[in-house]
């Protein structure tokens, strides 16, 4: 382990994990819309290359971090509810995307926990995908690489059920691992241990699928450098195509919050430390860095552009991920259209998240939308340039001028001040120009990534935290 790979940050450290931008704007933005059909903006899922998502809010336990759209208890006959009402929706989207030959190049099922179905829910939840990927009468195969993913997680995964996923067409099994040890697990709150775990992967591996991704968390209270790189070196016995590391965060709403209040410290400074000799460990052993969180095994990179000298340069195809349409099933996923984003009301608690659900289930139009939000020009490039520029290739700057006819350079002079900082880098790649987070930008990504947040979108997400806060919402 290399006690010095770590220059003094010029962060304060607790600011260094301030949000995780994944996209943009974040769903405490949103707020109520009336008299919008998605019929109306059908048209941004005309053609080929779009995303489709389905959420299953389900979960066996609750993680003592997680504030995510899921709920725990729910038996065989709610989830069959659920997938009614998911099937009808399918059916009221299937319209819209067959008058706009809709093609998905993606399709992701998500939660929750997915493999909390049982087989038979889980054909039928294949039937529903199916339905809508070929209601806009395009082959998926045609021009691209599909990728259907799903989460999983050690406790779900049965061999009746991976069969079910190589059945139905899973190209990227996903699967929630945080730890290896069992003192660590218990703290995150995790239902599984360090035995099932290696049990699912062993089965796991056994199917073969083309691409297998393990998550795993950093920053644990009581974690420390040696154990998370134990855990990253046992998940490499398994040969993972790619490795998602997670900082552990505690949002409003999560079961560790509590315990916060009572004296559990998260310390950012090791974390910190534990991300950094992660990143060196993991580059080390061939993966190719993306992004702060994403790294990918090298053989997973067919598109080498400049094969230099294997650093991080090498790497995949731009996709214009600022501007993609991405469709969402059941309730919790959000649907992005053009300029209009939108989804169920953001909730966090058990309550809230099952009155969503049974609201979701009693909807007789889902072409109405309700919540979500409109971007402005202005959001819109900021959204593009968060989108770009916190995962490799980066923001591709030719593409940004043809775009928005103007300079991001000269639109954010954020991005010149983190260039003299060392935190970006420009590289060429093909036509193209992209300015990019440098290796130790990579690591500053929760903290600069949320410095591009407009100050009327962080107004609208201060104004959702003070509502939760006061038990108002
Ligand atoms: S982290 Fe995942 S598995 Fe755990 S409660 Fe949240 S959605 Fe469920």
């Amino acid at each position: 382990m290399n006690k010095n790979r770590i220059s003094p940050i010029p962060f304060d450290f607790n600011q260094l994990y301030t949000q995780y931008m994944y996209s943009y704007p974040h769903k405490t933005a949103y707020r109520p819309l009336s008299g919008i059909s998605l019929k109306d903006y059908g048209r941004q899922l005309a053609g080929k290359g779009h995303g489709l998502y389905l959420h299953i809010p389900f979960c066996q336990s609750k993680c003592g971090y997680c504030n995510l759209f899921s709920v725990t208890g729910q038996g065989t006959e709610d989830v069959d509810r659920y997938l009614d009402a998911v099937e009808r929706q399918a059916l009221q989207y299937g319209e819209i995307l067959k008058e706009n030959r809709t093609g998905f190049s993606g399709v992701t099922v998500g939660g929750g926990t997915p493999l909390l179905l049982s087989e038979g829910q889980l054909d039928r939840m294949f039937a529903i995908l199916d339905g809508c990927r070929s209601a806009g009468g395009q082959d998926l195969l045609e021009g691209g690489e599909p990728e259907w993913t799903i989460e999983t997680a050690p406790n779900q995964t049965t061999r009746g059920k991976l069969r079910r996923l190589k059945e139905g067409g899973i190209t990227r099994v996903s699967m929630g691992i945080q730890s290896f040890f069992d003192r660590e697990l218990l703290i995150l709150g995790r239902h599984h241990r360090g035995e099932k775990i290696r049990e699912a992967l062993d089965l796991l591996k056994t199917f073969d699928f083309p691409c297998v991704n393990l998550d795993f968390i950093y920053g644990i209270p009581g974690q420390t450098a040696d154990s998370f790189l134990a855990s990253l070196e046992e998940a490499l016995v398994f040969c993972p195509d790619e490795i998602f590391l997670y900082p552990l965060y505690v949002k409003h709403g999560a079961g560790m919050e509590q315990k916060l209040r009572e004296g559990m410290v998260l310390e950012p400074e090791k974390a910190f430390l534990q991300y950094s000799e992660a990143s060196s460990f993991l580059r080390s052993e061939g993966f190719r860095q993306d992004s702060m969180r994403r790294f990918v095994r090298r053989r997973l990179a067919s598109t080498e552009s400049n094969g230099d000298d294997g650093s991080r340069r090498a790497g995949r195809e731009f996709s214009d991920c600022g501007f993609s349409s991405s469709l969402s099933l059941g309730c919790g996923g959000r649907s992005y259209l053009g300029k209009l984003h939108f989804c169920t009301p953001y909730a966090i608690t058990r309550e809230g998240c099952l009155a969503q659900i049974r609201e979701f289930e009693e909807t007789r139009d889902y072409t109405q939308i309700r919540h979500g939000i409109f971007l402005s020009d202005e959001e819109m490039k900021r959204r593009y340039v968060i989108r770009h520029l916190l995962i490799y290739p980066g923001l591709p700057l030719e593409s940004y001028r043809k775009r928005f006819n103007s300079q991001a350079e000269e639109d954010f002079s954020l991005l010149a001040k983190w260039k003299k900082e060392g935190f970006l880098e420009c590289h060429r790649a093909g036509d193209e120009r992209y300015l990019a987070l440098t290796q130790e930008g990579l690591g500053f990504s929760d903290c600069l990534g949320p410095q591009l947040i407009s100050s009327k979108v962080w107004q609208r997400m201060k104004e959702w935290d003070k509502w939760f806060c006061t038990g108002d919402c």
